[in-house]
């Protein structure tokens, strides 16, 4: 199986090759096959990049937004058309099975495009603010070149959301995806090309943690959105902030799950594994700390394990395959690493815990992982594991699992399931978290603010908020009498 692009980088609309950078491969996590190889940038190639992206910005930005926002829709029209050829690509990419890919990540890529293509029109008018004989005005005006660094779970969504609220508001972008999943980037970089942006306006680059730090300290750089964990977020916040520069932070997170005993355990149930078992586990906003109260406790662990159990693993491009293997032999080792760690600190094993026997060859998978009776010192509990291992921990008193849901350092997401409506809003009130929800999890249409509070990041993707953080108010002030001066 080969996935070869024409060449590594994407820049000033064409592929780009420097065989001088250090060699990246390509691994299909089902096989552990190298589907291609490709080359990490050079110091000559990030210049290149920044250089075209720079001279670009300025044409792009002296578009009408309604000009931009056509480019921007076409695009989305492009991904949708080719709905299929990008997921099976994010499918070899990541190792996620087809029967996700084919709705969850081209399409939130161009939903995405068409998104801010169409509120570009009216969303960067800036007031016009009277002050007696004179006046002053504000313009949203956009940040300049923009880099955006991803991570390896969502390749092609995070190339989107990044690049659509970047160039609706008139900013270039030069984008860097994981050196584990550095496939998808490229091919939005060409579609954009072919839906009429001009050639410069989004360039990819390839690169490792080597080469972020060289694009974030460039000086023709404003801002820089990563998607990572919070270690690199501290680092590339360090580094942006010694600048000056803008950021956007979508970090890591443990977040909860809090289970009531009116909830309506089916869909609780579903939420939970929505929240753990998706993408297998490798998504920042799940819920992996679930609180279940004591009353349910024993029906909602009989049904999760015979729901978990049923899960159909195996090879990714079987459309009925439901979980495919995790992103790399890597990551596999860390989750198992987790899963010894919760056996050895005493959290009972109720399903998973390993390699599935059913699955054969050289394929990175592991099992869906549920532990009960997991409590709040835990190192399961407390660290993010990123990969399909649920920690179920027990409840009693609504103020105690507030407090013990809020005793961490992350913030990312919080999920509540309970028919009292009173106390889902009391409680998501006092959930320290940036995007919850309440009776489902895990959903993140590109209408609403997603992002994170406390370690795990500040800024906002999606939603008109998105642009304030790839934009920013000019002020002017029209005298319009004659300047006085004490002297
Ligand atoms: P990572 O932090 O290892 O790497 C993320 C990206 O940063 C990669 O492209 C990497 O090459 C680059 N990088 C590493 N060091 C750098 C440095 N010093 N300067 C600049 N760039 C650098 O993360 P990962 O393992 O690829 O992804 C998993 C992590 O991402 C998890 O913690 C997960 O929670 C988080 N994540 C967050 C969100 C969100 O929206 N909040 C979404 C997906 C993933």
């Amino acid at each position: 199986m080969k996935a070869q692009p024409q060449a590594s980088h994407f820049i000033d609309g064409e592929y780009v090759e420097d065989t001088d950078g250090t060699v990246i491969e390509s691994i299909y996590p089902a096989t552990g096959e190298v589907i291609a190889r490709l080359h990490a940038a050079t110091p000559q190639i990030i210049e290149k990049a920044i250089a075209s992206a720079k001279r670009a910005q300025k044409e792009w930005a002296s578009w009408s937004p309604a000009a931009r926002g056509r480019v921007l829709k076409k695009a989305a029209e492009i991904m949708r058309e080719r709905n299929r050829e990008l997921s099976e690509l994010e499918t070899l990419d990541t190792g996620k099975p087809i029967q996700e890919t084919i709705v969850a990540d081209p399409t939130s890529g161009a939903d995405s495009f068409e998104f801010f293509g169409g509120i570009i029109a009216t969303a960067m008018n800036g007031s016009q603010i009277p002050l007696g004989g004179d006046w002053a005005y504000t313009k949203r005006v956009p940040l300049g070149v923009v880099v955006g660094i991803g991570a390896w779970n969502y390749p092609q969504q995070i190339a989107c959301w990044k690049g659509a609220p970047a160039l609706a508001a008139g900013n270039a972008m030069v984008f860097k995806p994981s050196e584990v999943t550095p496939l998808g980037a490229l091919k939005i970089a060409e579609i954009l090309i072919e839906a009429g942006a001009p050639k410069g306006v989004y360039n990819v680059i390839q690169g490792d943690r080597e080469t972020g730090p060289m694009l974030v300290s460039h000086p023709d750089v404003a801002k820089v959105s990563l998607t990572g964990s919070v270690p690199t977020g501290r680092k590339v916040a360090g580094a942006a902030a010694s600048q000056l520069k803008h950021v956007t932070m979508e970090l890591g997170g443990k977040s909860p799950i809090v289970i009531f005993d009116d909830a309506d355990i089916d869909s609780a149930i579903s939420g939970a594994m929505l929240g753990n078992f998706y993408s297998t586990g490798q998504v920042c906003s799940n819920g992996t700390r679930v609180f279940v109260h004591k009353a349910i406790k024993e029906t909602f662990l009989a049904r999760l394990k015979a729901r978990t159990e049923a899960i159909l693993i195996g090879d990714p491009q079987d459309e009925a395959t439901q979980m495919g293997p995790m992103v790399s032999l890597a990551q596999r080792d860390k989750v198992l690493s987790y899963i010894d760690k919760g056996k050895a600190e005493g959290a009972t094993l109720v399903t998973g815990g390993g390699i599935p026997n059913s699955v054969t060859g050289e394929g990175f998978y592991i099992q869906p992982t549920v532990f009960a009776d997991v409590t709040d010192d835990m190192t399961i509990a407390r660290e993010e594991i990123f990969g399909p291992v649920m920690c179920v921990l027990d409840f009693e008193d609504e103020a105690e699992v507030v407090e013990r849901a809020n005793a961490t350092e992350f913030g990312l997401s919080a999920g509540v399931f309970t028919a009292d409506f009173s106390r889902a809003h009391r409680v998501v009130d006092h959930l320290e978290a940036g995007t919850l929800w309440i009776n489902t999890y895990n959903l993140c249409p590109v209408e609403i603010p997603f992002g994170g509070s406390k370690q795990s990041g500040f800024g906002r993707e999606n939603s008109a908020a998105a642009l304030e953080h790839y934009s920013e108010l000019k002020t002017v002030y029209v005298g319009m009498g004659k300047c006085e001066a004490p002297y």
